[in-house]
């Protein structure tokens, strides 16, 4: 299919079979056809691929892609060649014959695009090569890879530097999901771009609704009940700490009724790759993992994420969660969340051999992860304030503390006898001693430091043990009362504990005390899932669903690069009866309709 020179939005319908462009895709996409450079930060699943993919198609000649991860080019290509775009990689999956093949269509003209490993791209063989072909572009994707700076350095992308000195006529993009100011600035500076234009994105997700639970006594049960309410049957990936967690919980889920399949660095190699391909690959596969499992993870329709221990930063968890609902289409980033993990995982850095500055800096981190879970207000605003976007408004009506806002209580008073509480007994004590005091208990600790004849002593016996655990932690959530460094626990003020104790500051609490399981929810689900349970629809979408696999099993290819999820519900809706009616659909192009059309009219007709 011979596009060059087209109008992009007419690429956009005829190929992909999308209505509209994306927020910064047809900026993008105009300055590149137009020969300029462009730096382009959106968000996981902002619909970076179509900036450098269309333009590729446009511009005379082969767009050379550079991009670090092996099935995700795989996946890219088998989704461009669905609809009918020349498209091939070059790495090290390919035998010396088929490299050969692909080289061979580059030099020949005969590719729009070519996706490259790095370490392929800056070898020698391959500079002689692409200067024998007519390359149209150059797009290096996961951009901040070039950056000392950033978190995924990866030295072969240094070497990139000289491949575009190389090309310095080409237009040029680099892509990333994650890159503050500064890594911006190198990126560009390595790669020469000192005329890109710069397309930063926010970091919201409006798809994603952040949910915290309270971590109760049976987690996997709080985990099970999460995803039968919310996501039954869906594509999931849920977090553990530890290998041995990942283990017993996919076990568990298998013995619930779901299926699940572990993920950690101590599988073999050949077990892990088999169940990242079965998660690609399959519908309805729940992967439970470490963090070793997610770079890479294309997959667009993964409905919830799910962190059954606290997430290491914010950053992570944004980046783990943000691994859900790439599509666009509606997901749940569900946490079950107790303080005493934190507490534990508090201890790990204290006792880690990194230095000062470093720990300093993991706490700085862990403090700001704790006041996301404790935050009785918006969490996405708690989430975009720390990476530096302000949010407009103060709710987002998608996350749990906007849809149910937790019970809050006037605390002043509460606060001020805690604070004072602290301060009285030095600044030396953990939350267990402090509560005692508060309480007036009689122990061995209260009466060897007399702390019975303090002020405070017995101050708060109005309240339970459960109310004050709970009034301290979130004193500490909200940046008044720190847990020491030396990891004992110990609470101490700080600055921002004042305006409170002069009582020129109100304070507001969360209601729920502890730990207990969440309320069942009462709010509207997270799924857009207009499809009753049964009946005639869901009989359909099923039927659809099949197809779908079969063909894609046929062709050994992910069943969302034939359709995705919503081109199969807007089947379902509209029942098209004729090959315009299809054309019609999202997610529908010329070739899509040539090739699958009938069959899947075929499945609708025989429905309707
Ligand atoms: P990322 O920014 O993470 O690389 P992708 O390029 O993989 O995101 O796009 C995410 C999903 O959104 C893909 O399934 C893609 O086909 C889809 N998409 C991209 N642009 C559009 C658009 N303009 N309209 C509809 N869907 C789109
Ligand atoms: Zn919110």
């Amino acid at each position: 299919m011979n596009v060059t020179g087209a109008d992009p939005t007419h690429v956009l319908q005829s190929i992909f079979g999308y209505e509209a462009f994306r927020p910064y895709q047809e900026p993008v996409v105009q300055r590149l056809v137009g020969g300029g450079d462009a730096l382009v930060l959106m968000p996981t699943g902002g619909g970076k691929s179509l900036c450098y993919q269309i333009p590729a198609m446009i511009r005379d000649g082969t767009g050379i892609v550079i991009s670090p991860l092996i099935s995700l080019m795989q996946d890219q290509v088998d989704a461009l060649q669905q609809v009918g775009v020349k498209a091939a990689v070059l790495n090290s999956s390919l035998g010396p014959r088929e490299r050969e093949a692909v080289e061979h269509r580059l030099t020949a003209g005969d590719l729009d695009l070519c996706y490259v490993a790095p370490e392929r791209a800056t070898r020698n063989r391959f500079k002689t090569l692409i200067a024998r072909a007519r390359p149209s572009l150059l797009a290096i994707d996961e951009a901040h890879c070039i950056s000392q700076w950033g978190h995924d350095f990866r030295p072969e992308y240094l070497a990139l530097a000289d491949l575009r000195a190389d090309f310095a006529d080409l237009p040029c993009i680099a892509v990333t999901a994650t890159a503050d100011p500064p890594t911006q600035n190198v990126v560009l500076d390595r790669l020469g771009m000192t005329d890109a234009d710069r397309f930063v994105a926010g970091f919201d997700r409006p798809n994603i609704r952040y949910v915290v639970e309270p971590k109760g006594r049976r987690p996997r049960q709080q985990l099970h009940a999460f995803i039968e309410r919310e996501h039954p049957g869906q594509n999931g990936i849920v977090y553990c700490l530890s290998r041995n967690g990942v283990e017993t919980t996919a076990d568990w889920l298998n013995g619930h009724g779901h299926t699940a399949v572990p993920y950690h660095a101590g599988l073999s190699d050949q077990k892990r790759s088999e169940h990242q391909d079965r998660f690609l690959r399959e519908d309805g596969l729940i992967v439970v993992a470490t963090v070793a499992f997610g770079m890479g993870i294309d997959k667009p329709d993964v409905r919830f994420v799910a962190h059954l221990d606290v997430p290491k930063t914010l950053e992570a968890y944004y980046q783990e969660t943000g691994r859900a609902g790439r599509d666009g289409r509606p997901a749940t980033a569900w946490m079950a969340y107790r303080r005493g993990d934190v507490v534990r995982m508090r201890q790990l850095i204290d006792d880690s051999a990194e230095n000062e500055e470093h720990r300093w800096t993991q706490r700085h981190k862990l403090n700001a992860l704790l006041g996301y879970c404790e935050a009785p207000d918006c969490r996405r605003k708690v989430l975009l304030n720390y990476f530096g976007e302000a949010m407009e408004g103060t709710t987002c009506d998608n996350c749990d503390n906007c849809l149910r806002p937790p019970d809050t209580w006037d605390g002043t008073t509460a606060a001020q006898k805690a604070l004072s509480c602290i301060a009285r007994t030095g600044q030396r004590f953990g939350s267990g001693h402090v509560t005692d005091v508060l309480l007036g208990a009689d122990t061995e600790k209260v009466r060897r430091h007399n702390h019975d004849t303090v002020s405070t002593y017995g101050i708060g016996a109005d309240r339970s043990k459960a109310e004050w655990r709970s009034i301290l932690r979130q004193l500490v959530a909200k940046g008044m009362v720190e847990v020491d460094v030396m990891g004992y626990g110990t609470l101490t003020l700080t600055e921002a504990c004042r305006p409170v104790l002069k009582g020129t500051e109100a304070v507001a609490f969360r209601d729920d005390a502890d730990a207990a399981p969440a309320a069942p929810n009462t709010t509207k689900t997270a799924t857009d899932d207009p499809l009753p349970a049964d009946g005639p629809e869901r009989e359909l979408f099923e039927a659809l669903r099949e197809r779908r696999t079969q063909i894609a099993t046929d062709q050994e290819v992910p069943p969302y690069v034939i359709f995705n999820d919503k081109t199969l519900r807007a089947m379902v809706e509209h029942e098209p009866q004729t090959q315009s009616d299809f054309r019609a659909l999202h997610g529908v192009g010329d070739v899509k309709l040539e090739r699958y059309g009938e069959l899947f009219l075929d499945t609708i007709r025989r429905h309707t």
